[in-house]
C-alpha cells in the first residue's frame, strides 16, 4: 500500500525524523491560511499524488501554469494563487503515464534553503532477507540514471535483523555522503530513526529523494515515499486508515474485495488463469506471439463460481481488453466451476470480444460440455501454445 508524501512525513515525524513543518490542503480557500500559519518567508506547494517526478511534471490544463507539481512561493498570495491553479488539475509525470493523475490534495510546507541534495532509500532485500540501505551523493535526480551511468556513486548495505541497526551502519551512511562532525552525527541519528520507523511500521520501501543538508547545516528529508507490506496491514490500523482509494486502480480495488490476485497492465489481452506461475507463463506466451497482456490474474486454487464471475467481469469492464484468454489447469480448481463462472458472467455483462478457453485437468470433460452447450461463441484450445496463438490471431483479425 502506498501513501501520500504528507502522510509519509507525518509517520516519519513520529520517529523523530527531521521533516519540514507543513499543512495538507484540500480546497483552494485553505491555502492562504495554511501559509500564514506556517509563517514563511518561503513556502513550497507540492501536489500530492501517488507518483514521483512531480517537480519536472507538467499539468494538462493550461490554466494550471507551467511550473510543474512542486512550486516555490514567496508570499501567501502566491501560495494561494498556485493552490488555485493546481487543485483539481491533471499532473503528468514520468511515473504517472500519459493519462496523468488528478491533484486532489496539496501539501504546503515551509521552504528549505538547500546546500546539498542526497539520495537515501531503504527496502526489503529479498536475496539477503534483510533491510537494505541505498545511499548516494547524487540526490534529487533520476536515481535509475545514476545507477546506470555511475554505479560507483551508489553505496548499499544490509542490516542483520539479529543485531538491528548498529553504530557502524550510521557511520557508513555518513561516510558515503562525505559528512563529518555534527552532520555525520545527524546522519547517524537519522539512520537509527529511519530503521526504527521502517521495521515498526512494516514498510516495504522508504525513499527519501532528496535528503538535504540545509544552508544552516541541518539534515532534512525533503521528499518521502513509503510503501507498506500489504500482508502486515492488519496490525497497523493507523496506516490502513491513510489509504487513498482514488489513487488506486479501480479494477484492482474491486479484485481485492473478491480476494483475487489481480494487477492491471497496459496490453490488450485479458487473462484469467489459476496459479501465479501459470499466469506468468500465460503472459509470457502472449508476448511471444506478439501481443501484450492487459492484466495478471490468478483466480487461486479453490475459487468459487462467484469469484470466477467477479474476475471475468473485472476483465470485460476494462476498455483496453480486445480479447480474453482463459487458461485453467484444474487441480484443486475444477474446470466445471470455471465454465459456470464464465457463463454466468457473460450472461450478465455480455461478451463483445473474442474469448479463447483452454481447460485441462479435473472435470475437464464436464467443463467443456458446459461451455459447448451454453451457445457462447467460444474458441476452444487444446494447450497453452494453441490458446495463445488463437487469441492473438483473433485480436489481430478484429483490429
Ligand atoms: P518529486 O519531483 O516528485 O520527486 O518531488 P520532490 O519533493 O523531490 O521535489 C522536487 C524538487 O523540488 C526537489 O528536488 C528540490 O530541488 C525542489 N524542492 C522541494 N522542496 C524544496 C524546498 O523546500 N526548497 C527548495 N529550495 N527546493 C525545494
Ligand atoms: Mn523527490
Amino acid at each position: 500500500m502506498n501513501i501520500h508524501e504528507y502522510q509519509a512525513k507525518a509517520v516519519l515525524r513520529e520517529f523523530g525524523v527531521p521533516v519540514a513543518r507543513g499543512v495538507p490542503v484540500l480546497k483552494p480557500g485553505e491555502a492562504a491560511k495554511a501559509a500564514k500559519d506556517l509563517g514563511g518567508p518561503v513556502w513550497v506547494i507540492k501536489a500530492q499524488i501517488h507518483a514521483g517526478g512531480r517537480g519536472k511534471g507538467k499539468f494538462k490544463e493550461p490554466g494550471a501554469g507551467d511550473k510543474g507539481g512542486v512550486r516555490l512561493a514567496k508570499s501567501a498570495e502566491e501560495v494561494d494563487q498556485y493552490a488555485e491553479q493546481m487543485l483539481g488539475k491533471t499532473l503528468v509525470t514520468a511515473q504517472t503515464g500519459p493519462a496523468g493523475k488528478q491533484v486532489n490534495r496539496l501539501y504546503i510546507e515551509e521552504g528549505a534553503e538547500i546546500a546539498k541534495e542526497f539520495y537515501l532509500s531503504m527496502l526489503v532485500d529479498r536475496t539477503t532477507s534483510r533491510v537494505a540501505f541505498v545511499v548516494s551523493t547524487e540526490g534529487g535526480m533520476d536515481i535509475e540514471k545514476v545507477a546506470h551511468d555511475t554505479p560507483e556513486k551508489i553505496v548499499s548495505f544490509s542490516v542483520d535483523p539479529a543485531t538491528g541497526l548498529m553504530p557502524h551502519h550510521g557511520r557508513k551512511i555518513a561516510e558515503a555522503l562525505a559528512l563529518s562532525g555534527d552532520l555525520a552525527k545527524q546522519a547517524q541519528r537519522l539512520a537509527t530513526q529511519l530503521y526504527a520507523a521502517f521495521t515498526a511500521k512494516d514498510m516495504e520501501l522508504l525513499e527519501i529523494n532528496p535528503l538535504i543538508v540545509t544552508k544552516d547545516n541541518k539534515i532534512r528529508c525533503l521528499d518521502a515515499k513509503i510503501s507498506f507490506d500489504n500482508n502486515a496491514m492488519f496490525r497497523h490500523p493507523d496506516i490502513a486508515a491513510l489509504r487513498d482509494e482514488t489513487e488506486e486502480d479501480s479494477k484492482e480495488i474491486e479484485a481485492s474485495k473478491h480476494d483475487l490476485s489481480y494487477i492491471a497492465l497496459d496490453g490488450t489481452i485479458g487473462c484469467m488463469v489459476n496459479g501465479a506461475g501459470l499466469a506468468m507463463a500465460t503472459m509470457d506466451i502472449i508476448k511471444l506471439y506478439g501481443e501484450e497482456p492487459a492484466n495478471f490474474l490468478d483466480v487461486g486454487g479453490g475459487a468459487t463460481k462467484e469469484k470466477v464471475t467477479a474476475a471475468f467481469k473485472i476483465i470485460t469492464a476494462d476498455p483496453k481488453v480486445k480479447g480474453i484468454l482463459v487458461n485453467i489447469f484444474g487441480g484443486i480448481m475444477r474446470c466445471d466451476i470455471i465454465a459456470e463462472g464464465v457463463i454466468a458472467a457473460v450472461k450478465e455483462v455480455g461478451l463483445k470480444v473474442p474469448l479463447v478457453v483452454r481447460l485441462e485437468g479435473t472435470n475437464v470433460e464436464l467443463g467443456k460440455e458446459i461451455i459447448g452447450k451454453s451457445g457462447l461463441n467460444v474458441i476452444s484450445a487444446d494447450d497453452l501454445d494453441d490458446a495463445a496463438q488463437k487469441i492473438v490471431k483473433a485480436v489481430k483479425a478484429a483490429a
